[in-house]
């Protein structure tokens, strides 16, 4: 049995925080694996150290003095060696970190000493083996991510080790130039280790308690998931349940390992199991809800639109030649609308009104902006009745005026359109009726 662990910032973000994690690492031998981020936010107003890392080095870019920013963020990890009575010294690490930032060896390099700093730690704490990201973790010179030669490198080095930390979040092109995921993307890497040592379980332990029904920030204590599917985990990360990277599920679904998502803080609470398939019946008939803000819907009408050869494609062609990916698009007998990202649509609104003038020229369009999607998914959903049903009657208690709903072939998932204004109190109204009301 092997386990691959991954801590997510909050859970490093103090000697404190370290201590549960190692406490936790140390309870289950088969705990090998460790995988960091970097520390966190100690509390809701402080800054991440990847935050004041991109702002050292962006001050370093301009050509201003960072030796001030830069020794903040070693105190931040001098606080944390001396909370853990460890003897070592960072002292080196930051001059050449210091002497790179001058010779402006990159942001993302910059980024990347947040977890390499904190695998250094984290090693020396636990003793075990520190193993650089750089040296196994792959990126192409284009800077896109090398999945084999990751998995070639990972598998060799990480196999004849009996106890590693792999600091998160960044790799090496075969040169050396450092390279990061996007943010949060210490998920990702804690996904790569667990294929390469074909891992029985990737434990990715972060500040609650699973993957919640909604957003805690939205809605007061959510209900956690207690087993979710790949599939499912994808439409509500991809809909802005930030919990997981979502390129995270790739590597570790191919291979058929389970993520479990656990809290730090609370250890003895199960969290929420990740898996290809179950014939376990979610508890209820959805298994959560997510939502992103900040989309337009343009809708082109015309008279007999139906009957004309072609005009969907016209219409999405004049997007596409915009580079403008496109969300959604529900249609009715003489209109079509397309939901797009406002912030890609808003530079580019006049062309692509123009656009579609001259490609099918419509009758009218009308944009329409500050909507918020919200996705409604479960597998149970299939297999129940009158789930739009329920969503239309409790949005419409709540007085939300529901600007679209479309359903995925697949049926797992519903997306409903609401007003930017109406967004949050559209996700509480539905975990009201799905969750708590349960009828
Ligand atoms: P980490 O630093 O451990 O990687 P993240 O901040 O990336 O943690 O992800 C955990 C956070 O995701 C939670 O603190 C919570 O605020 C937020 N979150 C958003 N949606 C959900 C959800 N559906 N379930 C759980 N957490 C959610
Ligand atoms: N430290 C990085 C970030 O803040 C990566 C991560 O935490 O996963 O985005
Ligand atoms: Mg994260």
């Amino acid at each position: 049995m092997k386990k691959v662990v991954k801590f997510g910032g909050s859970s490093l973000a103090s000697a404190e925080q370290f201590k549960k994690a190692a406490r936790i690492i140390r309870a289950d031998k088969t705990r090998l694996y460790v995988v960091p981020s970097a520390p966190g936010k100690r509390f809701s107003s402080d800054t991440k150290v990847t935050d004041m890392l991109y702002s050292c080095y962006g001050a370093a870019i301009r050509e201003k003095n960072f030796t001030e920013q830069l020794h903040a963020i070693k105190t931040r990890y001098q606080e944390i060696i001396d909370g853990l009575k460890l003897s070592i010294s960072l002292e080196k690490e930051f001059q050449i970190i210091g002497e790179n930032f001058g010779k402006k060896a990159g942001r993302d390099y910059a980024a990347s000493r947040g977890e390499y700093l904190n695998g250094k730690i984290m090693a020396a704490y636990l003793g075990f083996e520190f193993i650089d990201a750089a040296e196994v973790v792959r990126f192409h010179e284009d800077r896109t991510f090398d999945d084999e030669t990751t998995n070639e490198l990972m598998a060799a080095r990480l196999n004849e080790s009996t106890g590693a930390v792999i600091p998160g979040f960044y790799g090496a092109m075969e040169d050396g130039t450092i390279v990061t995921f996007s943010r949060g993307g210490s998920d990702i890497t804690g996904s790569l280790v667990a294929l390469a040592v074909h891992a029985d379980l990737y434990e990715n332990w972060t500040d609650v308690s699973g993957f919640l029904i909604a957003d805690p920030r939205i809605v007061q204590n959510p209900k956690a998931i207690e087993t979710i599917t790949y599939k499912e985990l994808r439409e509500l990360s991809y809909m802005g349940a930030s919990v997981l990277h979502e390129d995270a599920i790739f590597p570790v679904r191919k291979a058929g390992i389970p993520i479990n998502i656990r809290n730090t803080n609370k250890p003895e609470d199960k969290g929420t199991l990740i898996v290809e398939g179950t014939c376990r019946q979610p508890k209820y008939t959805i298994t959560g809800i997510a939502g992103t803000d900040g989309f337009v819907s343009i809708t082109v009408e015309k008279a007999m639109m139906n009957s004309e050869v072609g005009f969907c494609r016209k219409v999405l062609q004049v997007f596409e030649e915009n580079e403008i990916s496109i969300e959604h698009t529900p249609s009715g007998i003489d209109t079509m609308t397309i939901f797009v990202h406002k912030d890609v649509f808003e530079e580019k609104e006049q062309q692509v009104i123009a656009g579609i003038h001259k490609a099918v020229h419509p009758d009218h369009i009308d944009l329409e902006s500050d909507l918020a999607l919200i996705a409604v998914v479960g597998r149970g959903m299939k297999a129940t009745r009158g789930t739009a049903g329920r969503i239309f009657s409790s949005l419409a208690h709540a007085h939300i005026n529901v600007k679209m709903i479309d359903q995925g072939s697949s049926e797992l998932n519903i997306i409903v359109g609401v007003r930017h204004d109406d967004f949050k109190n559209a996700i509480r109204a539905l975990y009201e009726i799905f969750v708590e009301t349960r009828i």
